[in-house]
């Protein structure tokens, strides 16, 4: 068995010639979008493989990946459906028809990941400090799934409010061997640590007796942070940096639309109780939506300036325009489907125009604004100033000073997280 990841490796012809399977892994929006462009080549390199497309993107996308030529699509608790498959072409040879199910919730005896065909650790997102000293990350899960069912969500339509739990010994014995390569931080990928608040603090705790210098980050819903909160000073001493969390919006009848069961008022209390316990928050947004008006939107910027989270928001964040996938929850709210286009199948989604057209010109200068700061690697505070002035431009109002604390630098991961991105030209570079 060989592996390769297309965000960091090119399509090697040596390893796909003679391939009897070939299985892609698309645990988010980016990773679907390179598997979309990769197929062509890959069945060109593979011709006999059968190809099968696995993670929580796969079934919201089947018909288009079926469309495409692959015979097997999977999502959910996966790994039972795999090793099925593999075991069918080992005695059978090209199967016809998929006999496995395209989602599984069922509970899967896991095993410790096996990472040695992946590139060097050092070569994927580092942990950035507040003084610029970078540490090298590694990643584990202690729980897949979530038992929330906000409308947005791509978890939803695979895991339907459900969640299972990565036994803590095999969450540790991966720490483990990322920490023997180089690792003295981990992200923790589990859609809401505190979805079993007992085994988080399991883990928080196992990780900081085994290796007391190691820090994490971990990602928590406003509600959760809210009802244990009591858990906060203890996730600190443990070594949790920094809590990334999904507030979506300051406008109560936005956070009610996308079902996000906190309202704007609990953002501010979230922020108070972090900074209490003395963890960075990162909140992350869906900036742009149809609900979105000019004047909600300089909201939002006010909001962030009055909390002091100007360093705390990666300005992509700031930028990030609603994607309504295949399956989204979000299509069953009464009347969403006809404010929509046809499904794209470039974009993976169902465009959508905003009624405001001053509103989707608005996102589109951002978007640019925020990609070329990127490359000139500006400081969030300058290019949170350049979007507040372009705001108010664009709702052809005075543009304030900006005055006040804006917020102290927080530590951070290299690469800002946002299931929506698009994959950069060095990851399209690949193939
Ligand atoms: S947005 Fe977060 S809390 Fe809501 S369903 Fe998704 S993972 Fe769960």
């Amino acid at each position: 068995m060989r592996c390769l990841d297309l965000s960091l490796e090119k399509l090697d012809p040596g390893i796909l010639e003679g391939a009897g399977l070939v299985a892609l892994y698309v645990g988010m929006h980016t990773a679907t979008r390179i598997a979309v462009q990769a197929l062509p080549r890959i069945k060109q390199l593979a011709p006999k493989a059968h190809i099968c497309v696995y993670g929580l993107y796969a079934p919201m996308n089947e018909e288009l990946l079926r469309g495409l030529g692959v015979g097997t699509v999977l999502g959910g608790e996966v790994e039972p459906a795999l090793l099925c498959l593999c075991r069918r072409l080992r005695t059978n040879g090209k199967p016809a028809i998929q006999s496995e199910p395209v989602i599984s919730l069922g509970k899967v005896p896991f095993e410790v990941p096996d990472r040695s065909g992946l590139p060097k650790l050092s070569r994927y997102a580092h942990l950035v400090l507040p003084d610029g000293l970078t540490r090298v990350s590694g990643f584990a899960e202690g729980s897949r799934g979530c038992k929330h069912l906000c409308r947005h969500c791509p978890v939803v339509p695979v895991y339907q409010g459900k969640f299972r739990i990565v036994p803590a010994e095999v969450v540790m014995e991966d720490i483990r061997q990322q920490v023997r390569e180089g690792a003295s931080h981990i992200s923790f990928g589990d859609p809401d640590f505190f979805n079993g608040p007992t085994h988080g603090m399991r883990l928080a705790r196992a990780l900081h007796e085994a290796f007391p210098e190691v820090t994490f980050d971990v990602t928590i819903k406003i509600q959760h942070l809210i009802d244990h909160a009591e858990l906060l000073p203890e996730l600190r001493r443990s070594g949790c940096l920094f809590i990334t969390s999904a507030v979506e919006a300051v406008d109560d009848n936005i956070l009610l639309l996308l079902d996000k069961s906190h309202t704007s008022r609990d953002f501010d209390r979230a922020v108070a109780l972090t900074r209490e316990a003395g963890i960075a928050l990162a909140p992350t947004f869906v900036a742009f939506s149809p609900w979105t008006t000019l004047k909600g939107y300089i909201a939002l910027l006010e909001r962030l300036l009055e909390l002091q989270l100007v360093e705390s928001v990666p300005p992509v964040q700031l930028a990030i325009r609603l994607l309504v996938p295949a399956g989204s929850y979000l299509l069953q709210l009464p009347g969403f489907r006809e404010k929509l286009m046809a499904f794209d199948s470039g974009l993976l989604g169902y465009p959508w125009v905003h009624a405001d057209p001053r509103v989707d010109r608005l996102q589109r200068e951002l978007q640019a604004l925020v990609a070329r700061s990127e490359k000139e690697n500006l400081p969030r505070r300058e290019v949170f100033a350049a979007i507040w002035r372009t705001a108010h431009e664009a709702a052809e109002c005075p543009v304030p000073e900006l005055a006040g604390h804006l917020g102290s630098p927080i530590p951070r991961l290299s690469e800002p997280w946002y299931c929506c991105a698009e994959p950069t030209e060095q990851q399209l570079q690949s193939f």
